[in-house]
């Protein structure tokens, strides 16, 4: 990179590096520098008064130098952030059909109540007379959690989904120990799953053993019970999987996993299919976490942290971890320490998880109804089908027939084409959408999910087909060498994916760190 003139420019810019601007800028595309690069030595943006003389009590431990904060006025901070800003992707600036993730729209009716000073100004730690209605709120959670899974019991703390499905494996564990069956050890996992489901079973010293998918990209059934035996604790199954497939045999899977013994751990991260519609107590399922923040709009990603509570059958329900909400003569209370017929195996989170986000999770709630949740569902369900159905033609759909949310394409359409699924999804980019899922199931090559959410409109998604049509006929039309040099109209190009995981350049020095960077 070339820093003349303290500007950045791009030799490598592609077919758009005709047009040379002399500040390096494109349009209101703004070449912005590293705040540490702007910044003047001296200059602020506040004008403080001298500090006061005061004697030194640290035993002449002073500080000597400055602590190499960039100098800025207020309009210069202001701009720089503002910039940063609008080179973000967000579901408030356009689809986001990001497979297995749910990026639905995010209701500001949630933000406004979340906001509420009675909510957002609150302690952990204040006396529980006080906070009797944050309380009552996450009882209420409870309750429509429980109600809309069929499920007796549930724990709120967990964090995420992945610390979900950490509690509801724990809880087995915890039950099955109960029962004397530390040998119980196997967990059978289908080989779409997503990676937190093995990495989940074997982070608590399970084996996981994997059981193949059929033709249908369904279990296998045949398979999976003659995986069953004495030494399996569970499975981890998720519904609709993650080739947005239901799975129609899963109450027969289940009956055969009770029959042997086993729990059945769901993953619950596709609710936004079947909620309202199907209340996974039925289908015979003991343990299953939701994502608040992919079903029930809470912010996630780069907007939020996760929530994902975790409903328990009967048999599981006396491992809920502490703390949760009881409702009494007095009350409601917070149970922090066991009590008589539970056997919490523990904690997960020091206080009581992401209250922010049971908020935005009960105000989509109440402000859906229940018909309102299963409308959602089944609208998901149809924005999926009709991309699936306006696609299927020019791409390949990896299984026949129709699918649940989203909907999940191979590459074979791109066969020979010189284009792969990676060079696809860049190309996407240059459309103004963010790319699908890619890579992801692993049991088809190439992958690439497509999750449309309930919360976009016709004229969105028609928009998003006729960008998908144009690249797979001019994919298949031989523009090979035009994929590979996508993205062509973004702030930076290819940028090494894997380097910049593997060595991040996070801590700005002095002397040309930004050279370093991964592009
Ligand atoms: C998102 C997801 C998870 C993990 O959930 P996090 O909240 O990201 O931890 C697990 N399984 C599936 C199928 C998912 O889509």
């Amino acid at each position: 990179m070339d820093k003349s003139q303290g500007r950045i420019s791009r030799p490598d810019a592609g077919p758009t590096a005709e047009i040379v601007t002399a500040s390096g800028h494109r349009g209101l595309q703004i070449e912005e520098l590293l705040i540490f690069e702007q910044g003047v030595p001296g200059r602020s943006g506040v004008d403080l008064p001298e500090p006061p003389k005061v004697k030194d009590r640290l035993n002449g431990m002073r500080r000597q130098g400055g602590i190499g904060l960039p100098g800025l006025s207020e309009p210069q901070v202001m701009r720089h952030f503002t910039r940063l800003s609008q080179k973000n992707y967000a579901i408030d600036s356009g689809l986001y059909p990001l497979g297995s993730c749910t990026m639905k729209h995010n209701p500001r009716l949630n933000e406004k109540m979340a906001r509420l000073p009675g909510l957002a100004d609150i302690h952990p730690l204040q006396p529980v007379k006080t906070v009797q209605g944050a309380l009552a709120l996450m009882h209420q959670l409870a309750h429509w959690l429980k109600t809309l899974t069929g499920m007796p019991a549930v724990a709120l703390t967990p964090g995420a989904g992945a610390h979900g499905e950490f509690c509801g494996m724990i809880a087995i564990r915890a039950a099955l120990d109960a029962r004397g069956q530390q040998a119980r050890r196997r967990v059978l996992v289908p080989e779409s799953a997503h990676g937190t489901n093995p990495a989940t079973a074997a982070s608590l010293g399970f084996e996981v053993d994997s059981i193949p998918a059929d033709a249908r990209g369904r279990v296998d059934v045949a398979a999976f019970k003659a995986k069953l035996g004495p030494d399996v604790a569970a499975l981890m199954l998720t519904n609709p999987n993650t080739c947005g497939l239901f799975e129609p045999d899963i109450v027969e899977i289940a009956q055969a996993l009770h029959d042997a013994g086993g729990y059945f751990y769901c993953d619950g991260a596709n609710f936004n299919a079947i909620a309202g519609r199907v209340r996974p107590a039925d289908l015979g399922i003991d343990a299953m976490h939701i994502n608040l923040h992919k079903t029930f709009s809470t912010p996630h990603g780069g907007g939020g942290p996760g929530s994902g509570p975790v409903v328990f059958s009967e048999a599981l329900a006396p491992y809920v971890p502490l703390p949760y909400v009881v409702h009494g003569k007095d009350g409601f209370r917070l149970v922090e320490t066991r009590e008589s017929g539970a056997e919490p195996f523990g904690r997960l989170k020091t206080f009581h998880g992401q209250m922010g986000m049971f908020v935005r999770a009960l105000t989509y709630m109440l402000s859906h109804g229940s018909d309102g949740i299963r409308q959602a569902s089944e609208d998901a369900v149809l924005n999926a089908n009709y991309l699936l159905a306006r696609l299927k033609d020019v791409m390949t759909p990896a299984f026949e027939g129709p699918c649940m949310h989203e909907c999940l394409f191979d590459d074979r359409f791109l066969k020979d084409s010189g284009v792969s699924t990676l060079d696809f999804a860049k190309a996407l980019i240059d459309e103004g959408f963010h790319p699908m899922t890619m890579y992801f199931p692993l049991v088809v090559h190439g992958a690439l999910l497509v999750e449309p959410t309930e919360s976009e409109t016709k004229a969105a998604l028609d928009e998003f087909v006729a960008s998908l049509r144009s690249l797979a006929a001019r994919a298949k039309a031989g523009e090979a060498a035009a994929f590979h040099a996508a993205p062509r109209l973004t702030p930076r190009r290819r940028l090494d994916e894997t380097r910049a995981a593997r060595q991040p350049v996070l801590r700005w020095k002095p002397s040309g760190t930004s050279r370093q960077a991964a592009e």
